[in-house]
C-alpha cells in the first residue's frame, strides 16, 4: 500500500468516524483509533480472501479453544506484520504525530494470566504467518488480567477496564448470536422410531461474538480471533406481566456476569459455578458457531473430522466435547456410536500441568445442577467407557475408576479429553514424558500412538524484530534478512562466535538497550539504575512452584556476605523482578513483600548500594517483557525440576541473547541442547532427584542445618526487614518447603558465583549470549504450529 493510499483511509476514516476534516486538528488518540480502524478493515478484507481461497481448495481449518488469549497490544504487531509500520510513519509526520506515540496509547489486551494466554496468542501469529487457516476463541472478558499497584511491598489489584482503548480492534457480529442454556430439567420420550430430548424451564444467555484479526508476518494468511460476550436475552415477558418485576429482571445480572472477569489464578483451580458456567458458555457459542460455519460451507456435517480441527487448550474448554455430542445426538438425530465416532476424529487436546492444584475437577451436584443435558452425557461417555476399559484390563476395577470421566463425587476434565481426544499432548520434550508417566500413564498403555509432544513457541518476531531494532538489525548485517521469515536461520550467527568485533558490537547493544530501559525506569519510577552492573530478570506469574522465593535468598546471602567483606571486588548486579500474584494466594503476595522488603534494606546501606539492587517491576505485562527483554543478561528460570510444563519466557530471553541460570526443567533442557551446555548455567536437582527425595521423605532441615549460609540467611529474615516479620515464610521453608528451595539452595549459590566470575570475561559472556542467540530459533511459533499442523490437525497451508 502506498503513502497516498494510506492516507486516504486515515483521511475517510476520520472524516466519517470522528467528525475531522483537519487532520492538523485531530488529536493523538482520534489517530491512533481511525488508524486501528483503517488496521482492521485491512485485516477483515484479507481474512475473506484468506478463507475464500481456503475452501476453494475445500482446505481444513483449525479452531483453538482456550479461556485466555493474552493479545498485548495489537497496533504496532499488525502494522509491522503487514509491512505498513514505515508506511504510517510517514503519513502521520506529514501532521505532526509520532507512530511510537500512538503505539503507547492502546492498552494491553489482558484477556489471560500468563503463559497459557500467551500461548494462544503466538500460535494466532505462527498460524497466520505458515498460512494456516486458524481461528481461536475465547471469552471478552470486560475486564482482564487485574493491573498490580504494589503499596509499601503490598500487591493491591485494581480493575483492567481496558475496553476504552481496546475495543477499536473488535467488531461484533449480533446476528451470529448464539443462545446458550443453563440449569433446568431434561425430558425425554420416545415416539416409537425416535428419542426426544427437550430441555425445560433453563435460563439462557446469549453469546454476542466480537471479532478482532491477527497479521501473519508477509504472508496472505490472517487469524481471527473471535471473542464471546455475554449478554441477557431480554426481559422475560410473561414474568413482568405478571407483575413478578424480580424474576423477570433477575436474569439480566446473572448472565452478563459471565463475561464480566477473568478469573486471576495460573496454575490453580477455585471451583465456582460461575467459572463452569464461563467454561461451558465457550464451549457451546464456539462449538455452535463452528458447526453453523461447516454447515453454510458443506450443507452436511458427516465430513466435519476431515474439515475440522478442534485442539482444546488445557482443560477448562473440555465442554467443548459433550456439547458437540449433545448437537449430533440431540439435533441431528445421530446414534452414539456415529457421533462418538465424530467427535473423537475432531478433538485433540493439550495438557499444560501435571499439578494437582491445577487439575479440573467439578462437583458432580453442581454440574448437573448447572448443566443437566451435558451431565447425562458426560456419564453415558463415563459408562460406556468404563465398560471398555474393564474389557481392556480385564477386570482391574481400581484402574478403571482411576480412569474414569466420573468418580468420587467429580466429573474430571482431564480423563474427559484423554479418553475422547485423537491426540494428547505436553508441551516440552520432558513434560511430554512425565505425563505419560504419571497422570496419563494408564491412557498411555490404553492408547500409546495418541501420546505426542509440541515443544512451545513464540511470535519471536514480536520480541526481536518489533522489540529489539538494534539486534535486529546487527544480526541482519551479519546473516541477512531470512531470519525474518526463518527463524533457523538464526543458527548462521554461530560462525561468529569467535569474532572479537562482532562480539563486541553484540555487547554493545546490549549495553544501549540496558541504558534505554534504564530511562524507561527512571522516568517512569524515579528508580535509578547502574546499567554497568548486571541486569539478572525474573519475570512470570508469582508462584512459589517457580521459586522466586530462592532467588531472593540468594541476594539476602549475597547481602549479608557484602556487609562482612566491605572491600570486596564484586561484580555489581541489578536483580529485576516482575510478577503477578493470584489475588487470593497469601504465600505469593507475602513472597512479593519479601522481595520488596529487602530492596529497601539494600537501598537504604550505603555500604552496599552500589553493588547490589533489587528493583520490583509492578505489573508485568506482555507490553513490559517486550521494553525489558532486550535489556535482560541473565534470564532466570530456576523452578523445581518437573514443575514447569515448558516456559515461554525462557524462550524470550534466550532470543534477546541472555543466557539461561536455570534447572533442568521444561523447556530449559531443549534450550540448554539449543544452546550448548556450556553455554546454560545449570544448577539444581533432576526430575529424578526431586521424585526420590519425595520418595525419601523430604525434610527441609536437613538441608539448612548444615549449611551455615542457609542457617545465617533464615535468621536474618526471622529478625524482621524494613520492620516487617516475614515469619511466615521461614517457617514454611524450614517446615514444609514443598517445592524444595532449600534442597537447592547451596547449588543455587554455586551457579550464581559463577555467573558473576564468567561476566567478569566480556568476550566470554557475549559468545554465550551469541551462542544463545543463534540456538534460538527452533523456539518459534512459526515451527511449533507447523508441527502441530502436521502430527496432530493434519491440516495444510494455504498459498
Ligand atoms: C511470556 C509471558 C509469560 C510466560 O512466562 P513464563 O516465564 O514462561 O512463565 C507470562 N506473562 C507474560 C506477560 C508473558 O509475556
Amino acid at each position: 500500500m502506498s503513502k497516498r493510499e494510506l492516507d486516504q483511509l486515515l483521511r475517510d476514516c476520520l472524516h466519517s468516524e470522528f467528525s475531522v476534516d483537519d487532520l492538523a486538528s485531530a488529536t493523538d488518540d482520534q489517530m491512533y483509533r481511525a488508524l486501528a480502524l483503517v488496521v482492521r478493515r485491512i485485516l477483515s478484507e484479507k481474512r475473506k480472501k484468506f478463507m475464500a481461497q481456503t475452501y476453494g481448495e475445500n482446505g481444513k481449518q483449525v479452531y483453538y479453544l482456550c479461556m485466555e488469549f493474552l493479545m498485548g497490544r495489537s497496533l504496532k504487531t499488525n502494522l509491522f506484520n503487514l509491512g505498513l509500520n514505515g508506511v504510517a510513519d510517514e503519513v502521520l509526520a506529514q501532521y505532526g504525530v509520532k507512530l511510537t506515540n500512538l503505539y503507547e496509547l492502546e492498552p494491553d489486551a489482558g484477556l489471560g494470566n500468563g503463559g497459557l494466554g500467551r500461548l494462544g496468542a503466538c500460535y494466532l501469529d505462527g498460524m497466520a504467518t505458515t498460512s494456516l487457516p486458524g481461528m481461536g476463541y475465547s471469552i471478552l472478558y470486560e475486564y482482564g488480567i487485574f493491573r498490580q499497584k504494589i503499596v509499601d511491598g503490598w500487591q493491591q489489584e485494581l480493575v483492567d477496564n481496558w475496553l476504552p482503548g481496546g475495543q477499536v480492534w473488535l467488531k461484533s457480529h449480533p446476528e451470529q448470536a448464539v443462545e446458550v442454556r443453563f440449569g433446568g430439567e431434561v425430558h425425554e420420550s420416545w415416539d416409537g422410531t425416535y428419542h426426544h430430548i427437550e430441555h425445560k424451564n433453563y435460563d439462557s444467555v446469549l453469546a454476542i461474538p466480537y471479532d478482532m484479526y491477527v497479521s501473519g508476518y508477509d504472508s496472505n494468511g490472517v487469524s481471527q480471533l473471535r471473542l464471546w460476550s455475554a449478554k441477557a436475552p431480554g426481559i422475560d415477558m410473561a414474568a413482568f406481566n405478571q407483575g413478578d418485576y424480580t424474576s423477570a429482571l433477575r436474569q439480566n445480572s446473572t448472565a452478563e456476569l459471565i463475561s464480566k472477569v477473568l478469573y486471576p489464578n495460573d496454575n490453580h483451580v477455585e471451583g465456582k459455578i460461575l467459572r463452569l458456567r464461563q467454561q461451558y458458555f465457550l464451549s457451546c457459542a464456539s462449538v455452535a458457531d463452528i458447526v453453523q460455519r461447516h454447515l453454510a460451507q458443506y450443507g452436511f456435517i458427516e465430513n466435519l473430522p476431515d474439515k475440522v480441527a478442534i485442539q482444546i487448550n488445557d482443560t477448562h474448554p473440555t465442554l467443548a466435547i459433550p456439547e458437540l455430542m449433545r448437537i449430533l445426538l440431540d439435533e441431528c438425530g445421530y446414534s452414539w456410536e456415529a457421533a462418538f465416532s465424530m467427535v473423537k476424529r475432531t478433538f485433540a487436546y493439550t495438557n499444560h500441568t501435571v499439578m494437582s492444584e491445577a487439575l479440573e475437577k467439578w462437583n458432580v451436584d453442581i454440574f448437573r445442577s448447572t448443566l443437566p443435558r451435558i451431565y447425562e452425557i458426560v456419564a453415558e461417555i463415563d459408562r460406556r467407557a468404563r465398560e471398555e476399559l474393564m474389557r481392556r484390563f480385564e477386570g482391574d476395577k481400581g484402574k478403571v475408576d482411576y480412569m474414569a470421566m466420573i468418580g468420587d463425587g467429580q466429573v474430571r476434565m482431564a480423563n474427559i479429553c484423554a479418553y475422547v481426544c485423537h491426540s494428547v499432548n505436553g508441551v516440552s520434550k520432558l513434560h511430554s514424558e512425565i505425563i505419560k508417566e504419571s497422570v496419563f500413564h494408564d491412557y498411555y498403555l490404553y492408547k500409546p500412538a495418541a501420546f505426542k509432544n509440541v515443544t512451545n513457541g513464540i511470535a519471536y518476531r514480536r520480541w526481536l524484530l518489533q522489540s529489539n531494532p538494534a539486534l535486529t538489525d546487527l544480526i541482519e548485517s551479519a546473516i541477512g534478512d531470512g531470519f525474518k521469515y526463518d527463524a533457523a536461520e538464526l543458527a548462521k550467527l554461530a560462525k561468529y562466535r569467535d569474532d572479537d568485533a562482532f562480539l563486541e558490537q553484540l555487547g554493545a547493544v546490549k549495553h544501549r538497550n540496558k541504558e534505554i530501559f534504564a530511562d524507561y525506569v527512571k522516568r517512569t519510577t524515579g528508580e535509578v539504575l547502574n546499567v554497568d552492573s548486571l541486569f539478572d530478570v525474573q519475570v512470570k506469574r508469582l508462584h512459589e512452584y517457580k521459586r522466586q522465593h530462592l532467588n531472593a535468598l540468594n541476594i539476602a546471602a549475597q547481602y549479608l556476605w557484602l556487609k562482612d567483606h566491605p572491600g570486596a571486588d564484586v561484580v555489581p548486579k541489578t536483580y529485576i523482578f516482575g510478577a503477578k500474584a493470584a489475588p487470593g494466594y497469601y504465600m505469593a503476595k507475602q513472597i512479593i513483600r519479601f522481595i520488596c522488603a529487602l530492596g529497601k534494606v539494600i537501598d537504604s546501606d550505603p555500604a552496599v548500594r552500589d553493588k547490589l539492587k533489587v528493583l520490583y517491576l509492578q505489573d508485568y505485562s506482555v507490553t513490559m517483557s517486550e521494553r525489558l527483554m532486550p535489556a535482560s543478561e541473565i534470564s532466570e528460570q530456576i523452578s523445581l525440576a518437573g514443575t514447569e510444563a515448558s516456559g515461554t519466557g525462557n524462550m524470550k530471553f534466550m532470543l534477546n541473547g541472555a543466557p539461561t541460570l536455570g534447572t533442568l526443567d521444561g523447556a530449559n533442557i531443549e534450550i540448554a541442547a539449543a544452546a550448548g551446555k556450556e553455554n546454560f548455567f545449570q544448577f539444581g536437582m533432576l526430575t529424578e532427584q526431586v521424585s526420590e527425595l519425595r520418595r525419601f521423605g523430604y525434610l527441609p532441615n536437613s538441608f539448612i542445618a548444615d549449611d551455615e549460609v542457609a542457617v545465617a540467611v533464615l535468621n536474618f529474615i526471622e529478625k524482621g526487614l524494613d520492620g516487617k516479620s516475614f515469619n511466615e515464610i521461614v517457617t514454611n521453608l524450614e517446615t514444609q518447603d514443598p517445592y524444595m528451595v532449600m534442597a537447592d539452595f547451596r547449588d543455587y549459590r554455586r551457579v550464581q558465583a559463577l555467573v558473576s566470575e564468567t561476566y567478569r570475561d566480556s568476550r566470554k559472556f557475549n559468545r554465550m549470549s551469541l551462542l544463545n542467540i543463534a540456538g534460538s530459533g527452533v523456539f518459534s511459533a512459526d515451527r511449533a504450529v507447523g508441527e502441530y499442523a502436521r502430527n496432530i490437525w493434519h491440516v495444510k497451508p494455504i498459498r
